[in-house]
C-alpha cells in the first residue's frame, strides 16, 4: 500500500529542507525524499555538499562549511518531525490525485501525496577534465558571486563564452589582478553589451581558440593547461582560480511532460511557488535560473511550504 502524505518534498537542498521544517512545523508531517548519493552533483543536502566555505548565508558571521550547513538544516527538519529519507524519485504522476510518486522500479506508487514540492536543484556543466572534480571549491569554483571574494588579488581564468561566463568575469574583476576568459571559439556567444564590456575592460584577457585540458594542483589550483583548438600546441595558464561558467542544467527529468518549463528548461511558476499544475509547488534553483544562491533557494523553501499550507486549508485537507 502506497503512504499516503499531505506533503511530498523531493529534494534536500536549502529549498526542499527548508521547506521541511515549514511543513513540519505547521504539523503537516511532509516526506522528505533527500536524493541519493549517486555522483557529485545529485546527493543529499544538494550543491553545498560540494563546497568548503559559506560566507553569505546570513546568521554566520564567521562562515560556514557547506556540509555543516546542510547538516544543521536537516537536523533542524528531523527535531520538528520530517520524514526525511535518503532515495530517489524515480517516478512521478501528477495527473491523478493525490499526486504518486515512486521510489522503486515496483508497479505500485510509494507515497501518495495531496502537494508535491519540487525541490531538485540544478546543476553546473562541468567540463570533465582531470584535475576538475579534485580542485572543486580548491580554487575552482562554478559561481562568482559566491566566491569571487576569495580570489582577492589573484590572476583567474573563466571558462566559456556566452553571457553568464562574461557576467562572472565582469564581476571576479572586483577582485582579481587580471581575468582571463578561455573560449573555445574565435568569438564569443554573449551580448554584443556584455562583449563590449568585457573586450575593453583593463582586467580582462582572452584565450580564444583555447580548449582546457587539465586543471593543475595538488591541493589548491596553481594553473590551467590548455591548448589551443587549431594548431593544438599547449601551454599553461598561470592561474590561481578557475571559474567554469559553461551552463546551468535544472533537475527536471521527473516533471518533464507534467509541468510547464520555462524556454530555458527551468520550472515555470507562477504565483509565489505555484506551478502549472494545481497543487505543485516548485523552490530552489530548479524554478530560478537568475539568482542561483542558498538563502534565495531557502527562501523559495519557506514560500512553497506557505503555498502548500495554504492550499491544503482551501481544500479541506
Ligand atoms: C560549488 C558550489 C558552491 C556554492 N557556494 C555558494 C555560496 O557560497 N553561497 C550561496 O548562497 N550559494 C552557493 N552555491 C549555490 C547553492 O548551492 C545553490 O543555489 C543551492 O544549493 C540551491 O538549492 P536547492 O535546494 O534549490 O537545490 P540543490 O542544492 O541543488 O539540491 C537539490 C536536491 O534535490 C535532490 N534531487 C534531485 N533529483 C532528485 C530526485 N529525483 N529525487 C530525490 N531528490 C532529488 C538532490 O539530491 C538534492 O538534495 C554554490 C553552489 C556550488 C555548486
Amino acid at each position: 500500500m502506497p503512504q499516503r502524505t499531505s506533503v511530498l518534498i523531493v529534494g534536500s537542498g536549502p529549498a526542499g529542507l527548508t521547506a521541511a521544517i515549514y511543513a513540519a512545523r505547521a504539523q503537516l508531517s511532509p516526506i522528505v525524499i533527500e536524493g541519493e548519493p549517486s555522483s557529485t552533483t545529485d546527493q543529499p543536502g544538494g550543491q553545498l555538499m560540494l563546497t568548503t566555505d559559506i560566507e553569505n548565508f546570513p546568521g554566520f558571521p564567521d562562515g560556514i562549511g557547506g556540509p555543516e550547513l546542510m547538516a544543521q538544516l536537516r537536523a533542524q527538519a528531523d527535531r520538528f518531525g520530517a520524514d526525511l529519507r535518503v532515495t530517489k524519485v524515480q517516478k512521478l504522476d501528477l495527473s491523478v490525485r493525490p499526486f504518486r510518486a515512486w521510489l522503486t522500479e515496483d508497479e505500485e506508487p510509494s507515497i501518495e501525496a495531496d502537494t508535491v514540492i519540487i525541490a531538485t536543484g540544478a546543476r553546473s556543466l562541468m567540463l570533465g577534465v582531470p584535475g576538475e572534480e579534485r580542485l572543486l571549491s580548491h580554487g575552482l569554483s562554478t559561481c562568482a558571486t559566491c566566491d569571487g571574494f576569495f580570489f582577492r588579488g589573484q590572476d583567474i581564468a573563466v571558462i566559456g563564452g556566452g553571457d553568464s561566463a562574461l557576467e562572472e568575469a565582469l564581476f571576479l574583476t572586483r577582485f582579481a589582478s587580471s581575468v582571463t576568459i578561455v573560449h573555445r571559439r574565435d568569438s564569443l556567444r554573449a551580448s554584443k553589451i556584455m562583449q563590449e564590456r568585457a573586450l575593453t575592460h583593463a582586467k580582462i584577457r582572452f584565450a580564444w581558440n583555447t580548449q582546457v585540458k587539465e586543471v593543475l594542483g595538488e591541493e589548491k589550483v596553481t594553473g590551467l593547461r590548455v591548448a589551443n583548438t587549431e594548431t593544438g600546441a599547449e601551454q599553461i595558464l598561470d592561474v590561481t582560480g578557475v571559474f567554469v561558467a559553461i551552463g546551468h542544467v535544472p533537475n527536471t527529468s521527473i516533471v518533464e511532460g507534467q509541468l510547464e518549463l520555462e524556454d530555458n528548461g527551468y520550472v515555470k511558476t507562477f504565483v509565489g511557488t505555484a506551478t502549472s499544475v494545481d497543487g505543485v509547488f516548485a523552490a530552489g534553483d530548479v524554478q530560478d535560473h537568475v539568482y542561483r544562491q542558498a538563502i534565495t533557494s531557502a527562501g523559495s523553501g519557506c514560500m512553497a511550504a506557505i503555498d502548500a499550507e495554504r492550499w491544503l486549508e482551501a481544500h479541506g485537507h
